[in-house]
């Protein structure tokens, strides 16, 4: 009697884990993509790499030379994220700055093309938008190098 009673148990605990995971397991999965699409205008290029993680080739972003007084928006959503202060002329032939405004990403490791490096998602939409490398200028030591066609910029006024 008390063997059947523990093997009753034991599978209603199997039963309930089974039940708990097959809620939690695509929860996680909901939360590892969390990618938004909100401006229906973006093109196929730019879609691939928000949502990809694609690079855009290098010297190709009008934004490189962008040096007027303001902020970079993400093309996506439009949330702030840099400011034309932080901008400067890494040479690579994308759009680099020292530091994000805060609270503006998020990261995450990637290893793809057998390299470690950070990647950055927007934190409002969860579009890719870059890596973030350690070689910047002294003042942060950071290089945002990032996808000109991930971003938009407003001039100040
Ligand atoms: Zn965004």
């Amino acid at each position: 009697m008390n063997k059947i009673k523990h093997i009753r148990r034991k599978f209603l605990k199997l039963l309930g884990m089974t039940f708990i995971s097959s809620i939690v397991l695509p929860y996680n999965l909901l939360l590892a993509i969390t990618k938004k699409i909100i401006n229906p205008n973006l093109s196929d290029e730019q879609k691939k790499i928000m949502l990809e993680e694609s690079t855009e080739r290098a010297y190709t972003s009008p934004l490189n030379n962008e040096n007027r007084k303001g902020f970079f928006h993400c093309a996506n959503c439009g949330a702030k994220l840099f400011s034309s202060e932080a901008k400067f002329d890494s040479g690579t032939g994308w759009p680099s700055f020292s530091e994000a405004l805060p609270g503006a990403f998020k990261t995450k490791i990637d290893y793809s093309y057998g390299m470690k490096r950070i990647e950055y998602h927007c934190a409002n939409c969860g579009v890719h938008h870059g890596h973030v490398f350690d070689d910047g200028p002294k003042s942060t030591q950071k290089r945002f190098c990032n996808n000109g066609l991930c971003l938009f910029f407003k001039p100040a006024d």
